[in-house]
């Protein structure tokens, strides 16, 4: 069920019988030369859509911007600033909660998203708002990283992951025609975060984190959604089932 294909008497049926709506959340941002730029958003909104069809709830429009200011030394990257990002994501909220949504998830697809949108709740409780705000990234998720650590052991990485690439190459296979598949050096780095433009570049040259993104195929990427779907949706039900107060 998609919000942007529905009509607002829909939303107000809709309410009647139910109070949760999902956000998939990402990024714009480099992925090294391998990965897309949209590669966050484009997880993200699968995941949540997927997981929406599922559980027959409704799923808002992905927000394709995040806070990717370390990324910002490599072309094609747009970021929110920490500020910005805080307020856009309280701003998404309180919509919701004003049309009397209670239940606010947002399925996110990139880590530097998860300390903005948490201050933001934290800000949201502190106006005394009532409600559950929870954000949800697939990629940390326990489940999915075991599912990536069987194929891609010790290569997945923090950015620019195989797992990732798999998944857009699966979703997306005509974009990888244009993109390089050899592989190259992994270093390891011992780097302290968060870090500027300049310190990311300095530390990972080529965008990648560790990680082997040549790796990537549209069957881990089918094995990997599966997983994260199957595990996400499994939260999105405890969470359906929590107490208001
Ligand atoms: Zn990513």
């Amino acid at each position: 069920m998609l919000l942007e294909n529905m009509s607002y008497v829909e939303v107000e049926a809709y309410l009647i019988e139910k109070d949760i709506v999902l956000v998939p959340l990402g990024s714009t941002e480099q992925h090294s030369p391998y990965g897309l730029i949209g590669t966050d958003f484009i997880t993200a909104e699968a995941v949540a859509r997927e997981v929406g069809k599922r559980l027959d709830i409704l799923v808002a429009p992905t927000l394709c911007y995040g806070m990717s200011q370390h990324h910002m030394g490599f072309k094609g990257t747009v970021t929110l600033s920490p500020e910005t990002m805080v307020s856009v994501a309280r701003d998404i909220v309180v919509s919701f909660l004003d049309h009397g949504f209670k239940r606010i998830v947002f399925i996110n697809g990139h880590g530097g998203n998860i300390e903005p949108v948490k201050t933001a709740f934290s800000q949201l409780k502190y106006e005394n708002r009532k409600g559950i705000f929870e954000i949800i990234s697939w990629f940390l998720l326990p489940e999915v990283q075991e599912v990536e650590r069987d194929i891609f052991e010790d290569k997945n990485g923090y950015h620019a992951t195989p797992s990732e690439v798999s998944i857009t190459k699966l979703l997306r296979p005509e974009a990888f025609k244009t993109k390089p598949s050899e592989k190259k050096r992994i270093t390891r780095n011992n780097v302290y975060f968060p870090l500027s433009r300049e310190e990311f570049k300095q530390a990972y040259p080529d965008g990648r984190m560790e990680s082997a993104p040549w790796l990537a195929k549209e069957k881990y990427g089918k094995l990997i959604l599966e997983e994260a779907v199957r595990t996400v949706a499994h939260r999105v039900r405890e969470i359906m089932k929590m107490k208001l107060l």
